[in-house]
């Protein structure tokens, strides 16, 4: 999770190597006073700020780090509709209306992202297609279910692959078939921070970079304070995701940091790259510690998996994922890697998104639970939009009820450990 000057503050991944950095924005110096203070410059703070620009409010964004330093510029690039727990359970939580509505809020979500990319001109080498394929006969079911629920209540177009199918694609011998969603897909997730970051200025929001929030008065006008300055605003946004480190104690009791990390293999050749996915989709496993993996615009193989409930890297993550990739794609042998990265998702305890307002000036948009590079747009666009008065759409995300983890910071992890090695072991088993 370290900075690296080699990659211009950013931790040196693959993502850091393969696009060019924005000048440094300054750190905050002295008193500002705006209309919105937004902490976090990653896709839900720059979402909401570009939002809120365009519609004529002063904006700040504060960053502890750079733009786009934190999971937005480090994931697996895997642009998924819907959210981290299921529609199913969605649907538990919510019900079946509102749980569409929300499905439907993704869609818009994904269009959000395309017309992003296109107004401002973003090269995020973006590819459609993902497959969500299952290991085990228990979830296969499964996601037949899905397909099934996905094009009966959803309108959503998604294909059962069978084995044989998915074979002619997947250059794996390892699942028994595809959830094939052909809106889905992947893109590259540093560049788009950095395009989303390069808009928001140019729409007149004012980012500062290396300035941490240490502390955030409450209030009818609250103040963001840093190292050498402090914003007074009128609305506060927090979009600091799992990262926030006591600013807001009540959000931070109720998601989890778990490490997960991604490898980028040497160049593989653009034939080498096609004999492994030949549609050039993404991919991800239904294991409760998944794989999910993607080819690159270099033709890399970029794969993610390894989870960590501890707050700890593992040991030897080069030994670790080349351990991971060969359970996938053995054919690929002792493949070098040229990079290993990690960062931490904000697991909420049910998964599903975590958004709304501690207080009528203070908004939050948390628990994206690994699946935000969608979510993330569709959450700053509706805060924006409950800023300027129209909540509905935020407050229909607002009724999901969300349980802090038990055992409150110093026992959660052990309880969450315990609670993962179940989880490992049933997919282990069955
Ligand atoms: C390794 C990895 C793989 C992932 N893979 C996928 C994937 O394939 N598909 C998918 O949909 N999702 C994936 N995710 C999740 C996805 O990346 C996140 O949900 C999303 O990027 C969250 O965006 P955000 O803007 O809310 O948070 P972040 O991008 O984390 O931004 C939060 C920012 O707030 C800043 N900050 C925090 N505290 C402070 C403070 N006190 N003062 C100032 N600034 C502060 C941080 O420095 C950071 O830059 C993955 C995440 C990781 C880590």
């Amino acid at each position: 999770m370290r900075s690296d000057p080699a990659h211009a503050g950013y931790p040196p991944s693959w993502y850091a190597a393969s696009v060019a950095p924005l000048p440094p924005q300054p750190a905050l110096a002295g008193r500002v006073e705006c209309d919105v203070c937004i902490l976090g410059a990653g896709y839900t703070g720059l979402s909401a700020a570009m939002e809120l620009a365009e519609a004529g409010y002063r904006v700040v964004v504060l960053e502890a780090q750079r733009i786009g330093w934190g999971a937005s510029g480090r994931n697996g690039g895997q642009a998924i509709v819907g959210f981290g727990c299921g529609e199913e359970k969605l649907e538990a939580l919510v019900g079946a209306d509102d749980a569409k509505r929300m499905f439907d809020l993704s869609l818009e979500g994904l269009d959000w992202l395309h017309a992003r990319l296109a107004r401002h001109g973003i090269e995020a080498h973006w590819r459609p297609g993902h497959a969500t394929v299952p290991l085990k006969p228990r979830q296969q079911r499964d996601v037949q279910a899905m397909v099934e629920h996905f094009n009966t209540r959803y309108d959503h177009p998604v294909a059962w692959w069978d084995r044989e199918r998915l074979r002619e694609t997947l250059a794996s011998d390892r699942y028994l078939g595809a959830l094939y969603d052909p809106i889905s897909g992947h893109l590259h997730p540093l560049a788009y921070a950095l395009g989303l970051g390069r808009a928001a200025i140019a729409a007149g929001v004012q980012v500062f970079e290396r300035s941490e929030v240490t502390q955030l008065v409450r209030g009818t006008r609250p103040v963001f304070k840093t190292a050498q300055g402090e914003v007074h605003c009128d609305f506060a946004v927090l979009a600091g995701n799992a990262l926030l480190h006591g600013i807001a104690p009540e959000l931070e009791a109720r998601i989890m940091p778990v490490g997960t990390y991604i490898a980028a293999t040497a160049p593989l050749g653009e034939a080498g790259a096609k004999a492994l996915i030949g549609n050039d989709m993404a991919v991800a496993d239904t294991a409760w510690a998944l794989d999910y993996y993607r080819l690159s615009h270099d033709h890399r193989l970029l794969f993610g998996g390894r989870a960590s409930y501890s707050g700890r890297d593992p040991g030897d993550l080069q030994a670790i994922m080349r351990r991971r990739i060969a359970g996938v794609f053995p054919q690929l042998g002792d493949i070098a890697l040229d990079y290993v990265w990690g960062g931490f998702v904000d697991i909420s305890l049910n998964r599903a998104p975590h958004w709304g307002r501690l207080q009528p000036n203070l908004y939050f948009a948390q628990g994206f639970s690994g699946h935000g590079v969608v979510a993330t747009g569709l959450a700053g666009k509706l805060i924006a939009e409950a800023i300027a008065g129209q909540a509905q759409r935020l407050d229909l995300f607002a009724k999901i009820k969300h349980a802090p983890f038990p055992g409150g910071q110093a026992l959660r992890t052990p309880l969450l450990v315990a609670a993962m090695s179940w989880y490992k072991l049933r997919d282990a088993l069955w």
